[in-house]
């Protein structure tokens, strides 16, 4: 069966019914870009954070412009998206250390940077700098919550994309890179309308979203159990931003770790989705079984997901499906 998987890995992510689905890749090494560099359709999430883990300062605006330029050279035709930093959380720097009762709560992403515009700034620089050499790159914000915070990103970012600028007269005509921003929060989903008018394009964090609506933390071993995709408030969330998607006309795109588990992808491909970003050891996978469903025939499932109340049922009619294809 693996080696079938592996043989399939550069054939098109297309169905039995012909419909293609983009299959993008979640990188933040180098290496992680590099290893599905030829197989992936672009990059969904550039985790900025995690060449910033591993310094012991903040990597100055030359060293990220540097990173940056790489990431994109690399995957030069295809897409690029990059998070803004988001640490905070799980994700402690050693020379920016936060200490609070309740992290995941607390001074996380998008909330940090904005309250350090000169952190903000210097990296908002190094990426537009990066893309007036490239024009494969889209920008988007983490643990975004009210639209305040889109606003005041915003504020920074024109002046970082001005200053960038006028740097570089020649390269006036480069157009702007995309906007979007991660619906991880719950309090996004009530606030769908306003954003669409802010930014281009969202991406679904279902890890986070997960952690949030279900108030489970994440990573705790001992709750590890309560903490499910198949929750049907999950399943719903995700069905109701889909929808929303499409009636705002906003493209929508999954990046959490649930794109890249086949019980997870086929709730999504059942619920509509399309554009699906995932861990590069699980594009192999993923599309294999992509290349073997019907989406029509996935589709008619969706009703009886929908109404699914309790978590079994979800996941009976998800590994029912995948019986077929193990
Ligand atoms: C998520 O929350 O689903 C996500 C992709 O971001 P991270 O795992 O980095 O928090
Ligand atoms: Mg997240």
């Amino acid at each position: 069966m693996n080696a079938q998987i592996n043989q399939e890995l550069h054939e098109p992510a297309i169905s039995r019914d012909g419909q293609v689905i983009e299959l993008l890749v979640n990188a933040g090494l180098s290496s992680d870009a590099d290893r599905a560099e030829s197989v992936a359709d672009g990059v969904g999430l550039y985790r900025t954070e995690v060449p910033f883990l591993l310094q012991n300062r903040f990597p100055s605006e030359s060293e990220q412009y540097q990173s940056y330029l790489k990431i994109l050279a690399s995957y030069h035709g295809k897409p690029v998206c990059m998070r803004t930093l988001d640490v905070g959380g799980d994700k402690q720097l050693p020379y920016f250390p936060i200490h609070e009762d309740n992290p995941f709560l607390g001074w996380r992403g998008i909330r940090m940077t904005l309250d350090h515009p000169e952190i903000f700034m210097v990296q908002c620089r190094a990426m537009y700098r990066a893309a007036l050499v490239y024009s494969n790159l889209s920008i988007m914000l983490p643990m975004i919550n009210s639209i305040q915070e889109v606003e005041q990103a915003l504020v920074l970012m024109d002046r970082a994309w001005q200053e960038v600028l006028e740097e570089n007269p020649d390269k006036t005509g480069v157009s702007r890179p995309k906007l979007g921003v991660m619906i991880e929060v719950p309090s996004a989903l009530f606030i769908l309308p306003e954003l669409a008018k802010k930014v281009a394009f969202w991406s679904v964090g279902s890890n986070d979203l997960t952690q949030y609506l279900l108030a489970v933390d994440r990573n705790n071993k001992r709750v590890s159990d309560a903490y499910s995709v198949c929750h049907p408030a999950v399943i719903r969330a995700l069905n109701y931003i889909f929808m929303q998607g499409q009636a705002l006309h906003s493209s929508v795109s999954v990046c959490g770790e649930m794109a890249g588990d086949p019980m997870g992808a086929i709730a999504l491909l059942i619920l509509g989705y399309r554009h699906l970003s995932m861990s590069s050891f699980n594009l192999a996978k993923i599309r294999y079984l992509i290349r073997r469903v019907d989406l029509n025939e996935l589709g008619a499932l969706k009703e009886r997901l929908l109404a699914c109340g309790d978590r079994q049922q979800v996941q009976t009619i998800l590994s029912d499906y995948l019986e077929q294809y193990d």
